[in-house]
């Protein structure tokens, strides 16, 4: 692989991409707001499918390093990608060229007894000597090689039950908090040992930001009170524990969780990359206690609006969350693969242009 270089900022930074988004996971006023474009256009703009940057290594790295100089934006992203885990484990998903897996064929997790064997697969899982969980490392230390100690990377981990979605069916699970409570707290169990230890091996291997995202577990999916008795306690033991360590957490709680804000600022996390929320309510209610990253419109604006449209929503976020610091420019959630080129670059310009503090 020819060597990869890393264009220095031409603008007036005083801290670096690293520096800037510690600062805020810690609730503090950086030099100018960060910016995180968490997405899947740079694989479309370099020509490649999912499926391809998941097998080569190389690859993988070239599109996260042209993208970060493309485009712009304060890290770049490496770790494992949603489904790989639990496709280790021997879950078997149905998975198209350029998205995340879409559904699982049939439940790894198909009773109790099986819960046993799977502990004993965890148990015994060596990440330095599974083919996959082995790339993801390697390219982790690959692409911190490349981007060097200022660009931070971000690794993405599950949440426990989400992953116990993924090994159990999300249907499955739903109806298990009736038929066998049991079986949801034993899964997770086994799950949070499972991740903590793959975090550990991330950051090991020179992850800086740890970021970790649930779609299956909103307002929509299932009631505050099934979240606070089988997803909260876990979620909170284990990145709490992760906090405690030195690591820094962001979560995206993907959908609708407003009811449900106090639990999850109770898990742990250092910022909250929010989705359907009033941006302006979140940062007075919950910005003295979690940083806020977030949230222009994925569909409506980034891949169907135009550049002056996604410019004007991101001035608006701005002028919503980001007084006194605490805060991080991007979108609601993962920004699509078939967006325009320009209105990504339209968002990283609104940052750049009115995200700069003065004194
Ligand atoms: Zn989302």
């Amino acid at each position: 692989m020819d060597k990869i270089e890393v264009v220095v900022s031409k603008s007036k930074d005083e801290m670096s991409s690293k520096e800037r988004l510690l600062k805020v996971a810690s609730l503090g006023q950086p030099d100018r707001i960060p910016i995180i474009c968490r997405g899947r256009y740079g694989a479309k703009y370099f020509g490649y499918t999912e499926k391809q940057l998941d097998e080569d290594i190389d690859k993988y790295v070239e599109v996260e390093v042209g993208t970060l100089n493309e485009f712009g934006g304060d890290c770049v992203y490496g770790g494992i990608t949603s489904g790989m885990m639990e496709e280790v484990l021997g879950s078997r998903f149905e998975r198209l060229q350029d998205t995340e897996p879409k559904s699982l064929r049939k439940p790894l997790i198909e009773s109790p007894a099986d819960i046993g064997l799977m502990i004993k697969k965890v148990d015994n899982l060596d990440f330095e000597r599974g083919e996959t969980l082995a790339m993801v490392l390697s390219r982790t230390r690959k692409l911190k090689q490349a981007v060097g100690p200022n660009i931070p990377v971000v690794a993405w981990i599950s949440a426990p039950f989400r992953s116990a979605c993924m090994l159990r069916g999300t249907s499955q699970i739903y109806m298990d908090m009736y038929e066998n409570p049991e079986l949801v707290h034993t899964v997770q169990q086994m799950l949070m040992k499972l991740w903590t230890t793959w975090t550990e091996a991330c950051v090991k291997a020179g992850t800086d930001i740890i970021l970790t995202s649930n779609p299956t577990a909103n307002s929509v999916n299932i009631s505050k009170k099934h979240y606070q008795e089988y997803v909260h306690p876990y979620s909170k033991e284990m990145f709490t524990a992760l906090r405690n360590k030195g690591f820094t957490i962001f979560f995206h709680p993907c959908g609708d969780w407003n009811d449900r804000f106090e639990l999850i600022c109770d898990e742990g996390y250092h910022v909250l990359h929010v989705d359907q929320v009033d941006l302006a309510s979140i940062k007075s209610n919950w910005g003295h206690k979690v940083g806020i990253w977030g949230n222009v419109k994925t569909i409506q604006t980034l891949l169907q609006g135009s550049a002056n449209d996604v410019k004007q929503e991101s001035i608006e976020c701005i002028k919503k969350a980001g007084k006194g610091g605490g805060y991080i420019l991007g979108a609601n959630c993962v920004i699509p693969r078939e967006t325009p080129p320009e209105n990504v670059r339209a968002m990283i310009e609104a940052g750049f242009e009115h995200g700069r503090y003065v004194g």
